[in-house]
């Protein structure tokens, strides 16, 4: 039914011609995504980059033609992790159902920080179902949030109120010696949260790794020194999935010690943390990943759902909420009605205004479940091993380590001086993006600049991994 939109208001003049408009954008975005094996990243032309620009003084031209737009000229130009033969980075590579639940989350519009409505109950079922999924006992909290970056902000801050107590909300750090601790591979995002948490990066020790990651031992003896100069060691960062090798700490090891030494044991699993749904011998990677005191993970890497979606699990509820409730009188919650409905995700984390984060991972989980999402990550462990096993066959290429996971990074001529392989192999990594053929990027290992392959990519065959391998070759044998 037509309704009028109001005098002064934004709804459309005329509901048919936007029923039209969106049903013709709506097909537009299934071709592309049907489409996607024929349409690899390519640069954005500038002209059309040009054309974005927004004019403070123009007038809006209302939505149908806003609607052309979204389809002609903003929906070609993606990041190409559509693609089935993108390997660049650890990206996700999303999902037909985020057509869906995006479309019903921007019609709903709901407002995630709390109050009595169907958006939280989505969402607090998607953070049980994660929470079951890991490990975590029934007294654990979570907060959808942006990302691991985020997350990782989120953990660490309960673990600085855990280890100074709640009147430190109120009188800060006061210049506690809180120092943290993480293998050498650790991502640059638990360096961010100690510099934004005002810890500072120095306070983030770096500790070697050996054959099983981030070294007990070493551990050990870094805290009692530390412990000895007066310094507070209060986390321990394990690793679930490094980003360069793909490695795993030992998660059950690095739990029983950090229980022994009273650290936090925060899990930075933002994307291996996964493999709890993969079959053996990958599952194996991330046992005792629920005994953390904290994880911080993504749906949007190899989860496939739609950019951006992460997760901050806490063991322990209460001192999640000790880090960060707080309600001013204007949200108290009311006993019943819309304001009611404890908890309120604003007591868990940053944001107080939050979007529905949740439908896009309910979504993919009623439509594939954990059977065909856990198949599709076991999937790509065994595509990234083939990669390996293509790259030992070929002479000259080598691997940089071992495949563990579902990365591979290698580099295409072992023969060559590392100076030299690793001009040789950013070229490569640079052609190959240009020409479409396949999405790799690159990571120093030793000194030399390796080509690197992160499959978290549900669209990749074996012919794929055969193809971008046979693609890496003939760049090579061009020089
Ligand atoms: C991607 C990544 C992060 C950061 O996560 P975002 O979702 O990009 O914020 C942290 N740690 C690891 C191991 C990652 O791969």
């Amino acid at each position: 039914m037509a309704q009028d939109s109001g005098e002064g208001g934004l709804d459309p003049e005329n509901w048919e011609d936007f029923r039209a408009a969106a049903h013709a954008l709506l097909d537009r975005c299934i071709d592309r995504l049907a489409a996607g094996r024929a349409k690899p990243w390519q640069p954005v032309p500038e002209k059309v980059v040009r054309r974005y620009a927004l004019d403070p003084d123009g007038p809006g031209r209302g939505e149908t033609a806003a609607a052309v737009r979204l389809a002609d000229e903003i929906l070609p130009h993606g990041n190409g992790n559509t693609h089935p033969r993108f390997f660049g980075w650890v990206h996700g590579t999303g999902l037909a159902t985020g057509i869906l639940s995006e479309m019903v989350a921007a019609t709903m519009n709901a407002n995630c920080g709390g109050r009595d409505h169907g958006a939280i109950h989505v969402e607090r079922a998607v953070i049980d179902w994660t929470r079951r999924v890991m490990g975590f006992p029934d007294g654990a909290s979570g907060v959808l949030v942006t990302g691991t970056s985020q997350a990782t902000v989120i953990a660490l801050a309960a673990a600085r109120v855990a280890a100074l107590g709640p009147e430190s909300r109120a009188a800060g750090t006061r210049g506690a010696p809180l120092v943290a601790y993480a293998g050498a591979g650790v991502h640059n995002a638990a360096v961010k949260a100690m510099e934004l948490l005002g810890l500072g990066h120095d306070a983030l020790r770096r500790i070697p790794e050996d054959a099983r990651g981030l070294s007990a031992g070493a551990l050990a003896t870094a805290v009692t020194r530390d412990r000895a100069a007066g310094l507070h060691p209060f986390a321990v960062i394990a690793t679930a999935g490094s980003v360069d090798l793909g490695r795993f700490d030992d998660l059950a090891a690095l739990a029983d010690l950090a229980t022994d030494l009273g650290l936090w044991l925060h899990v930075d699993g933002a994307f291996g943390a996964w493999t709890r749904l993969a079959d053996p011998p990958w599952r194996a990677l991330s046992d005792g990943i629920g005994r953390a005191d904290s994880l911080a993970c993504d749906f949007h890497k190899w989860m496939y759902v739609p950019y951006d979606c992460g997760i901050v699990l806490i063991r322990d509820a209460e001192r999640h909420r000790a880090a960060f409730a707080a309600r001013p009188a204007y949200l108290a919650a009311q006993q019943a009605g819309l304001g009611g409905g404890e908890p309120w995700f604003c007591d868990y984390g940053i944001d107080l205004s939050r979007g529905n984060r949740a439908l896009k991972v309910w979504t993919a989980i009623e439509a594939y479940g954990p059977d065909r999402l856990g198949a599709a990550i076991t999937r790509n462990c065994a595509l990234a091993a083939r990669m390996g096993a293509a790259v030992a066959a070929r002479p000259g290429m080598r691997l940089a380590a071992p495949v563990v996971s579902c990365l591979c990074v290698f580099t295409a001529d072992a023969g060559r001086d590392p100076a030299a392989q690793s001009a040789l192999n950013a070229r490569i990594a640079t052609e190959l993006q240009l020409s479409g053929e396949a999405v790799f990027s690159t990571t120093v290992i030793d000194g030399v600049t390796c080509l690197r392959a992160a499959i978290t990519n549900h669209r990749t065959t074996a012919e794929d991994v055969d193809a971008a391998i046979a693609a890496v070759a003939r760049a090579r044998d061009r020089s």
